[in-house]
């Protein structure tokens, strides 16, 4: 179990502007081609977006040629993993096997892993240890991958805490989105992450609900910021996110009886053709994630939290879920009136898996 308040999510004293370029794609095209996760020191992130011209520059100029290549069979997909020449001091198998955690929890909270093929590079950090630089991207070659570096004393123990492998594989798994709306897609990669980790007994439901404890309220607005289409503060776009994700997943438990989730809803936009290999409109994601769950959940809580502040009353929330926060973890209420939705939101999904999508 990871300790409290060690979510190794970004800090708000680097900003993205300082890492890539800010640079507005035409509007005509997909704006967002790229987006990563950048972690320095294993304290501080930022997920930065970037021109597909500077990613594939990127790409093509900071990883190293493959020593080793496997193509790892998980959720119906073919996950191709090369690790760069370098020297870890685990052996290659951990390495894969940790990419495979990642991929399965992805592929248990999805129903199959969102695209039928991806790739990811391991990159070496020489004279460190833990796990940084996530970024994923679709490349010219169509083939969705994430590139991201471990430290060369990385040890098994920081590879079991690491969040940021699945928080980019599940990058792969929403449209492509405008950058105003970019909030949309970290907050699902926040959100997720770790309730797809916990359903396949990674970490414990405890963590989950802990680290939505600490890390929401940097999501909540701050005086004189707008919707989150409109500020774009590191805490509004991971946090805010975030809280989008949790206050959708339990309207839609409320609207269908605890019978469906966001998980639905998100489900839905992946059989439709809605991968991170696709350019969407946020309107037209949200529309097809609620007419997998018969609702209108997300399009109504967009128009709500779109251009205003918008606040939530965490503490009544909590309250309401029965979750109560007990120093470094938190504790259940049993007795509180969302505690079935709360219990819903971490289980392992229906036995179901669905093929995934080209
Ligand atoms: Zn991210």
């Amino acid at each position: 179990m990871k300790p409290g308040g060690e979510r190794a999510h970004p800090s708000k004293s680097v900003s993205a502007t300082e890492l890539l370029p800010q640079k507005r794609m035409p509007r005509a095209r997909v704006r967002l081609l790229a987006t990563g996760c950048i972690a320095f020191l294993g304290f501080a992130g930022v997920c930065a977006q970037a021109l597909p011209e500077r990613a594939a520059h990127a790409d093509a100029g900071e990883v190293d040629a493959p020593a080793e290549t496997r193509q790892l069979e998980i959720g119906g997909a073919t996950i191709t993993v090369n690790i760069a020449a370098g020297r870890f001091d685990l052996p290659s198998e951990r390495l894969y096997a940790w990419v495979g955690r990642a991929g399965r929890a992805v592929s248990l909270y999805y129903g199959g892993f969102p695209v039928v093929r991806a790739e990811v590079n391991v990159k070496e950090a020489p004279g460190r240890d833990g796990v940084f630089h996530g970024f994923t991207f679709s490349p010219d070659s169509g083939v969705l991958t994430t590139r991201i570096s471990v430290g060369e004393h990385t040890t098994e123990q920081e590879l079991a805490d690491d969040w940021m492998m699945t928080h980019e594989l599940v990058h792969m798994s929403f449209p492509a989105m405008a950058d105003e709306h970019h909030w949309i897609e970290e907050g699902i990669a926040t959100y997720v992450e770790p309730i797809g980790r916990a359903q396949d007994g990674q970490i414990p439901v405890e963590s989950v609900w802990q680290q939505l404890v600490d890390g929401l309220p940097h999501g909540e607005p701050e005086p004189g910021d707008a919707g989150l289409d409109h500020t774009h503060t590191w805490g509004r776009t991971y946090w805010g996110g975030a809280l989008f994700c949790l206050m959708a997943d339990i309207g839609i438990r409320r609207a269908t009886h605890n019978q469906m989730g966001l998980e639905d809803a998100l489900r839905g936009i992946l059989a439709a053709g809605g991968s991170m290999e696709k350019g969407w409109t946020i309107e037209r994601a949200f529309a097809t994630g609620d007419k997998a769950t018969g609702t209108k959940v997300l399009t109504e809580l967009y128009e709500k939290m779109k251009d205003a502040p918008a606040p939530v009353d965490l503490e009544q929330l909590w309250k309401e879920l029965g979750v109560v926060p007990d120093g470094r973890t938190v504790t259940f209420r049993e007795d509180a009136p969302l505690a079935a939705i709360r219990k819903a939101i971490t289980e392992p999904p229906k036995a179901r898996l669905m093929p995934a999508k080209p």
